[in-house]
């Protein structure tokens, strides 16, 4: 297995994530963030051209903080990973994750100064990502509550109680520039942020998008047959009405329901019955043209939708559907096979003519009750 698939496994569809899941996949991009900070914070501890803009003393009050910090978010994880299953939806697993997350952050940020640009990056984005994708009280609390914090220590240090970006010295020259150390230093922290908020919101809206497209075509789809139902078949005549009103163009409609449909039921089973719905679908698919509409009206009853012909060429069009139906052979367990009919009714709107879809449908049900009263597998076409 390559590691695509198994990171496509592993990520699968966040919307669908327990919560312990969610709160294990925001931990582990924790520790990524955390370990980065580390490498960072080793780094101005050690390269010595960076001494005259990090604060020695704080760097190594704070750095015991940052690695006790990172060992509890491993344990954090280690308990959202291993959660036993009846605990996998447990909320609690999100609102400590989220409240863990926004609290320490703020910490973080006040390390480095609370005016910066990753901190701006993630109070911007992770409620964005937060309200997609975890639970919104989870993501709400620990928002509010980072939020207040914020606020504290905002004010705290403007009154001077605690120094602003304890971790840094000479932010500023004394010309008015902002050290280009911590120009890079900022972007370099606030990155990670910004590609991870990207990805995530794309993947998300990206899985979204598709779920969208599948609700929508389940709504519109029979089950069985694949042919439109007939809620979407109804919509459908209403366009293609006004389509052929606007464009001047006749439209015609053709109501067709199986002949003794029941007794392939009674004497073949439902199985039989199925397949021979689904045969008899094909068969209508493959007698239209390409921009007819074909969709189940009901039980064993289908609505076909022919925009811009007229009865004359709609009559050549239903007599082809009735008799694809006939040629239908459907094989039975016995090893013979069984062949179907139908009976239609046909009704038309000719161009320019005013008639609504409710008149059309009941003109089409008429003609369909004529084909039944004189003998089936017929087409009837209405007055
Ligand atoms: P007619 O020639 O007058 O139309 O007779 P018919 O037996 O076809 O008509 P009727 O309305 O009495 O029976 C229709 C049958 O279609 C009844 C119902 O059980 C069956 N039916 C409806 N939907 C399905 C389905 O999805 N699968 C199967 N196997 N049968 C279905
Ligand atoms: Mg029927
Ligand atoms: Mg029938």
């Amino acid at each position: 297995m390559n590691i695509k698939t198994k990171l496509s496994q592993y990520v699968t569809n966040p919307l669908e994530w327990s919560s312990s899941r969610k709160a294990a996949v925001l931990l582990w991009m924790y520790i990524f963030d955390q370990l980065l900070y580390l490498l960072f914070f080793w780094a101005a501890q050690n390269f010595e051209v960076l001494d005259p803009w990090f604060n020695q003393e704080q760097l190594s009050f704070h750095s015991v903080f940052f690695i006790w910090l990172t060992g509890l978010t491993i344990v954090l994880l280690i308990a959202a990973e291993t959660a036993p299953k009846r605990h996998q939806q447990n909320v609690l697993y999100e609102h400590v994750g989220c409240l863990y997350f926004g609290l320490t952050h703020v910490y973080y940020g006040y390390c480095i100064g609370l005016q910066s640009i990753p901190v701006g990056v993630v109070l911007v984005g992770a409620p964005v990502v937060g309200f997609i994708l975890l639970n919104r009280w989870s993501v709400a609390v620990a928002f509010v509550s980072s939020l207040l914090l914020l606020f504290a220590i905002s004010a705290a240090t403007s009154a001077g109680v605690i120094p602003y970006a304890p971790l840094a010295q000479n932010l500023m020259g004394a010309d008015g520039r902002l050290a280009t150390v911590w120009v890079i230093s900022y972007w370099s922290l606030a990155m990670p942020h910004i590609l991870f908020i990207f990805a995530l919101a794309y993947h998300v809206l990206q899985r979204w998008r598709l779920r969208e497209q599948e609700v929508t075509h389940l709504s519109r789809t029979d089950g069985l047959t694949g042919l439109v139902n007939r809620r979407h078949i109804m919509d459908l005549l209403e366009l293609e009405k006004a389509h052929c009103e606007t464009a001047h163009l006749p439209l015609s409609i053709v109501m067709i329901d199986l002949d003794h449909f029941k007794r392939i039921n009674d004497d073949w089973g439902h199985d039989v019955g199925d397949r021979a719905l689904v045969s008899a679908a094909e068969a209508l698919r493959g007698a239209v043209r390409q921009n007819d509409h074909v969709g189940r009206y009901g039980g064993e009853e289908f609505l076909v939708v022919l925009p811009g012909l007229d009865s004359d060429q709609a009559e050549l069009l239903a007599e082809r559907v009735r008799a694809a139906i006939s040629a239908v052979e459907l094989k039975l367990p016995n090893g013979k096979s069984l062949s179907l009919s139908a009976s239609l009714g046909m009704s038309c709107i000719a161009a320019q003519e005013a008639a609504s879809v409710d008149h059309l449908i009941k003109q089409a049900d008429l003609a369909l009750y004529q084909a039944k009263d004189s003998g089936r597998d017929r087409l009837v076409i209405a007055a």
